[in-house]
């Protein structure tokens, strides 16, 4: 089976708000339907996937029972609480169950995890309120095996723009980095934490494409061509990542993937694929690489389970991609940019 390494999930926020403060429904799995999400430990064996980013997003307050939509900042308290309770699943995870999950720290650690056969898990904050503004709690995040960062949700925060969620829209909503902003990618760049673009509006985009010392990453993203949702990447966008050495995973979730922008379940898997083309033809075969979105977004029917991504592999064959290629974007390209940026 092809192995994936995926650069997005919210399993995590799944766990947390479903009240499993040890994930042992990750591990275990057998569940289905919402309360199920999209990604545990045995569909994601199932699928194939041997590891990946997952993320820490802290939800507005008023997310109970709202939308995911709601762009409203979140304080610091608020998103320390959500990060800290985050960030003890996981450990619990790995604690518990060293033999199937194991929180990563670089890539040799995801490496020695893949051969013993345990789920390689690397840890993102989605959206940096959970850090103070002068940076002092940054180093116990670190500590705790937080090397991927991206500087804002979509929402504003101390540090940069998060791009609202709009379509048809250009990502050019709002103003660039604060000075706590550029701070932040210093210290991303200095400690070895990958900066993730995922959710960044555009003049902050830039700013980091001036500032940053590493290639430019967006960890879950799609095509503005293909679809003119503000979330996705302009050619402008796309040709800085890859004049940087860059690399975007393409995300599942169809609102970002349809030409009309509908969150409709009613999607071909084709879609993804012509996404991942232009990617290729933008990026080149070592910049694209897979950013599910698994239980952070809606996805196709039959395409909305990490046990559904050999249908993804199986896609990419019948289009004509070679097995190197596609081992490339299912997990290589993402184990060569952490090398290149954690170290
Ligand atoms: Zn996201």
């Amino acid at each position: 089976m092809t192995a994936i390494f995926d650069g997005h999930n919210d399993a995590l926020l799944r766990l947390w708000r479903a009240g499993d403060d040890a994930g042992a429904s990750f591990i275990a799995g057998g569940a289905t339907g919402d309360s199920g999400g999209q990604i545990d430990l045995p569909r994601a064996r199932a699928g194939g996937m041997v590891g990946g980013l997952f993320a820490m997003f802290t939800p507005p307050p008023a997310l109970a029972g709202g939308s995911i939509f709601n762009t409203e900042p979140v304080g610091f308290d608020v998103a320390h609480h959500a990060t800290q309770a985050m960030l003890a699943i996981a450990e619990a995870m790995a604690q518990n169950h060293p033999d199937k999950i194991r929180i990563c720290r670089d890539t040799g650690a995801i490496r020695a995890a893949v051969d013993a056969g345990a789920l390689a898990m690397m840890l993102h904050i989605e959206g940096a309120e959970t850090i103070k503004a002068d940076l002092r709690n940054f180093d116990d995040l670190y500590a705790r095996g937080v090397r991927s960062l991206g500087v804002v949700w979509s929402r504003d925060n101390a540090f940069a723009c998060g791009v609202p969620f709009r379509f048809p829209s250009s990502p050019d909503i709002g103003g660039g980095l604060t000075g706590a902003g550029r701070d932040l990618v210093r210290a991303c760049n200095a400690k070895g934490v990958m900066i993730d673009l995922s959710h960044i509006n555009e003049a902050g985009f830039w700013d980091i494409a001036k500032l940053s010392s590493a290639p430019l990453v967006a960890t879950h993203s799609n095509v503005h061509a293909l679809c003119a949702s503000s979330r996705n990447l302009t050619d402008r966008q796309l040709d800085a990542i890859a004049e940087s050495g860059g690399l975007v995973g393409v995300n599942f979730a169809v609102g970002f993937l349809r030409a009309d922008g509908r969150r409709d379940a009613n999607t071909p898997l084709e879609i993804l694929v012509r996404h991942i083309d232009y990617l290729l033809e933008r990026l080149g075969e070592s910049g694209v690489a897979l950013g599910s979105d698994f239980d952070g977004a809606e996805m196709a029917a039959g395409f909305d389970s990490a046990a559904h991504l050999p249908k993804l592999v199986t896609a990419l064959r019948g289009h004509g991609y070679d097995d190197a290629l596609i081992a490339r974007i299912c997990a290589d390209n993402w184990l060569a940019m952490l090398e290149k940026t954690l170290g």
